[in-house]
């Protein structure tokens, strides 16, 4: 079982159309913090991220930021955290954030949160970490994306040991409970989707 000090968020840099996506993001905050849990994100101080961030530190939690250099005026970073990390590069950022967390989840956001999370499932399925990773499904925001990975393992092109993997829940006990009981899943014979 793996044991989850510190976990990488990946969420909006917009605040949502639905109040519950904030408050989601101050409820992790908040949670992480009271579990004595390091919270691991992009070091911005807008949208979604801020909230998460600020809601941490409140709760005197740990929080590591982790920005690049090119997009700290357009985000606003975070120059209220423990631990700063201005790179050089979106890449950088991703491998920095990966290496600082024993998991990640994805909280509503947009096309930037689906990249980071779609990054780090391609690397578990291609075994680079073994790091659980999981969807908070605030307001039911993230069913038509798990509904297309359903999709995607009835036309054989997603593994179901790879669709479970991702685990989703709605709430953030339940989810770092699926987290914590999460087992690693390695797929690197692609081939065997033809014959299963
Ligand atoms: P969004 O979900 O589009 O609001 O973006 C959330 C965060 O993802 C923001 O901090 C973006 O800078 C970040 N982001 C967007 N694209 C990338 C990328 N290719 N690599 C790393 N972070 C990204």
């Amino acid at each position: 079982m793996p044991e989850l000090s510190s976990i990488c968020i990946f969420c909006g840099s917009n605040a949502g159309a639905d109040p519950a996506y904030l408050e989601a993001a101050e409820v992790v905050g908040r949670g992480l913090a009271q579990r004595g849990v390091r919270v691991v994100y992009g070091g911005a101080t807008v949208g979604m991220m801020g909230a998460l961030a600020d809601a941490a530190r409140g709760a005197g939690g740990e929080v590591v930021g982790v920005i690049p250099r090119a997009i700290f005026d357009r985000e606003i970073g975070h120059t209220g955290l423990d631990d700063l990390r201005v790179v050089g590069s979106m890449h950088e950022r991703k491998a920095l954030m990966a290496e600082l967390s024993d998991a990640f989840i994805a909280l509503p956001g947009g096309i930037g949160t689906l990249e980071e999370l779609f990054e780090v499932y391609t690397w578990a399925q291609l075994g680079i970490h073994a790091k659980p990773l999981g969807l908070l499904d605030v307001a039911g925001y993230f069913q038509p994306l798990v509904a297309f990975l359903d999709h995607a393992v009835r036309e054989r092109f997603l593994r179901p040991e790879m669709r479970t993997l991702l685990a989703v829940s709605d709430g953030l006990d339940d989810l770092l409970a699926a987290l914590e009981a999460s087992e690693p899943v390695t797929l690197l014979k692609w081939i065997d989707l033809d014959q299963t």
